[in-house]
């Protein structure tokens, strides 16, 4: 995975696209509205608003099993509470099985993903001594001429092809990875039935008509798997923008308890003022206790997204959010 800045990824944020701007915001319901989150909704809501484009809110539960109840009802309710107004119906991800699995079909008549039985420790074992990148171990490929034990339940995996996927981040450039060396064939549908978050996500953006992906760092080693899927499959490819980590003041990325802490919508100025300023958009300090609507006004007159190009880490306020 490398990302580097880029002349090729500037002058294209501020020009006005001739097609209209479909944004989103697509949070997972594993816990309260958290601050990390938080600049993953101002981000891609006021890059859409100033385009004068949509604003989706996708609830991504396709992982039933990691799903909080009620923490997708906090999360809509911290942000009809904090001012944000999305475009159509709340998407949930629970109830596009049907999509998700229509695809499955299609990739299995092309001949592009294939039955895997191996367990975590199988691939471990395999990849003995074979360093591994990030959270996603590397498949080694071991069952891509048939699974080794086909009475199992069985994964399926997506055949990746061989050499780099590229593509130009808005704000970081150009970025490249190996997906076939540094992930490997990826799992599309899990051993437990549920079609995996790669697979979901591609297409949900699609079926919303995605043109403008504005979320986390901490999701951009997941984009080029997402271009694949997307080549795979015919969809077209939404322009990607990754908005930095939030960190503590030390420069570490913030713990899991740290990110967990929800936000108070009772203090929701305030909370905007730190999402803007997190956001390098240097918000005037009489915001954050002026109302809400002000904070909002002033944003849409002064969002300008160029000001995090290049990037990748920002500092979360140290207070309580
Ligand atoms: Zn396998």
């Amino acid at each position: 995975m490398s990302a580097a800045k880029s002349s090729t990824g500037t002058g294209t944020i501020a020009t006005a696209d001739a097609e209209p701007y479909r944004g989103r915001f697509a949070p997972s319901p594993t816990g309260p509205l958290h601050f990390g989150s938080l600049i993953a909704a101002v981000g891609s809501y006021l890059e859409a608003r100033v385009h004068r484009g949509t604003w989706s809110l996708r609830i991504e539960n396709v992982d039933r099993t990691r799903e909080v109840p009620g923490a997708a009802d906090l999360i809509i309710r911290a942000l009809a509470a904090l001012g944000f107004e999305w475009d159509g119906p709340i998407v949930y991800q629970s109830d596009r099985t049907a999509a998700y699995l229509t695809a499955l079909d299609r990739l299995a008549s092309a001949g592009l993903v294939y039955a895997c039985s191996c367990s975590r420790t199988e691939i471990e074992a395999r990849l003995q001594g074979v360093p591994s990148t990030g959270d996603d171990m590397r498949y080694p490929g071991t069952c891509r001429s048939g699974p080794r034990h086909p009475e199992r339940a069985l994964a399926t995996r997506f055949r990746v092809p061989p050499g780099s996927v590229r593509f130009v981040d808005d704000l970081l450039g150009e970025v490249s990875q190996d997906v076939a060396a540094e992930v490997g064939d990826f799992v599309v549908r899990r051993r437990d039935g549920y079609v995996a978050y790669q697979l979901a996500v591609v297409l949900d953006d699609a079926a919303l008509g995605i043109t403008h992906v504005v979320r986390g760092a901490d999701l951009l080693d997941n984009t080029p798997r997402q271009i694949l899927l997307q080549r795979a499959l015919g969809l077209p490819v939404p322009r990607y923008a990754h908005l930095p980590l939030a960190v503590d003041a030390a420069g570490a990325k913030l713990s899991k308890s740290a990110q967990s802490v929800p936000v108070d919508p009772s203090r929701a100025s305030a909370l905007l003022w730190e999402a803007l300023d997190f956001l390098k958009q240097s918000p005037p300090d009489f915001l954050a206790t002026a109302p809400l609507a002000d904070v909002w006004t002033w944003a849409f007159g002064h969002w300008d997204l160029s000001r995090l190009r290049g990037q990748t880490r920002g500092v979360a306020p140290a207070g309580p959010t």
